[in-house]
């Protein structure tokens, strides 16, 4: 059991608390289910970048998945292996390439024929062989939430399989691009398989045509996605999952490179606030709250469910909605839920916290951003200092004149 109280009183509110322990677990259930074959777990930076967060994970043995270089920088950091570093994203400027380049990650995963053309021009001025995946757009409907859909040719993400095969045979034949890897990712808070199955189908066909070609691809990416409980979602087994993979590759030799973000992190974290006040509009109840959708912006960006207990109530429950302070309409953490008659203080916790919801954090309304506390061995620390005013207008104030 958590001791919310305690680390409110330590660490004051709005509060993130990851359970560690918690994502060892997850960890080792999905390494374990690709056990069979060669594996490498590339942690998705973006779901939750706070360094002790990619730290503990790297001591588990995982590398990372990058959307930026400002994620390369942080894996590095928390001291993963730079062979172990994936580098992803529509959008790379020439001087991410360069970095991801001169730094010798395993990997530059390319999302369009302009973008290899830009890594061959980079690589060449560094004089250095860039090694390079492709990212395959299957066009296959992942089934999930159209914002984190990504699969479908409708997305901005990945090539189709024509394009892949050209810029495959434009990369083998580059003195500067060593074509390695092939990579896809449908979509987030996957649910079902047969999208996943029928993906990595098509991306293993595709090996074995280049193969053909006499382009040897080492590393078959098969993305994140893996969805987590928020509600009642029916989960893929990740047993399961490696098994689809598998049935894929027949004899393939190659290493599978999983990129779970979520999986890995959504469900060891929990946002911690405080009531300040109820009140009520007509009919409606409002429980509002010390966090805002600067801390936590899920609900508002995707409507999405999360579950919230109110420590230590027996009162009544009735409909509420439970909102923050931030001067948006938009700005809730759940509609027309129950939840008991509350006091000043009292504690609320949201659950399944732990991944995309620090790291979409702002500063709206001129708040700050939230601590961020690690739960280990029964042990609670600081992984992140609550900011302050100062830390929030450090960047502007010498220019007001
Ligand atoms: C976001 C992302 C992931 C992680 O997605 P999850 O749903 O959190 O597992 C993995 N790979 C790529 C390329 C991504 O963009």
């Amino acid at each position: 059991m958590i001791d919310f109280k305690t680390l409110s009183d330590t660490y004051d509110t709005p509060l993130y608390i990851y359970d560690f322990d918690y994502i060892s677990t997850k960890y080792s259930e999905l390494k374990e289910s690709f056990r069979a074959k060669k594996s490498l777990i590339c942690y998705a930076v973006k779901a939750n970048s706070n360094l002790s967060v990619i730290k503990h994970l790297a001591d588990l043995g995982a590398g990372c998945d990058c959307v930026s270089i400002g994620e390369v920088r942080r894996a590095f950091l928390a001291g993963v292996s730079s062979y172990k570093i994936i580098f992803s994203g529509v959008g790379k400027r020439d001087v991410e390439i360069k970095e991801a380049i001169e730094k010798d990650i395993l990997m530059i995963n390319l999302e369009s024929f302009a973008e290899l053309m830009r890594v061959e021009i980079m690589a060449k001025e560094l004089g250095k062989i860039a090694r390079i995946s492709i990212r395959v757009n299957p066009n296959i409907d992942p089934k999930t939430h159209p914002y984190i859909s990504t699969g479908l040719s409708e997305n901005k993400f990945g090539v189709d399989i024509e394009d892949a095969k050209r810029m495959y045979i434009k990369a083998k034949n580059s003195e500067f691009l060593d074509p390695v890897g092939i990579h896809f990712h449908i979509g987030s808070q996957l649910t079902e398989l047969e999208p996943i199955q029928k993906s990595s189908e098509i991306v293993a066909d595709l090996v074995r045509n280049l193969k053909v070609l006499d382009i040897n691809i080492k590393f078959f990416d098969i993305g994140g996605g893996l969805g987590i409980r928020y509600k009642d979602e029916v989960l893929i087994k990740p047993y399961d999952y490696a098994q689809a993979i598998f049935s894929t590759l027949f004899t393939l030799d190659v290493t599978i490179i999983c990129e779970p973000g979520r999986f890995l992190v959504g469900e060891s974290g929990y946002f911690l606030t405080k009531v300040l006040y109820e009140k009520q509009n007509g009919d409606k109840r409002f429980v509002i709250v010390d966090g805002g959708m600067n801390d936590l912006i899920r609900p508002s960006l995707y409507n999405a469910y999360h579950d919230i207990e109110v420590l230590n109530n027996e009162n009544e429950k009735t409909l509420t909605d439970v909102v923050g302070p931030v001067c948006e309409s938009g700005d809730f953490f759940a509609k027309n839920i129950e939840l008991p008659k509350t006091e000043h203080n009292d504690l609320l916790v949201i659950k399944n916290a732990g991944a995309y919801c620090y790291t979409m954090s702002s500063n709206y309304n001129t708040r700050a951003k939230a601590a961020e506390v690690a739960l280990e061995n029964g042990k609670d620390r600081l992984i992140r200092k609550r900011e302050n005013f100062e830390d929030m207008i450090a960047l502007e104030k010498e220019f007001i004149k």
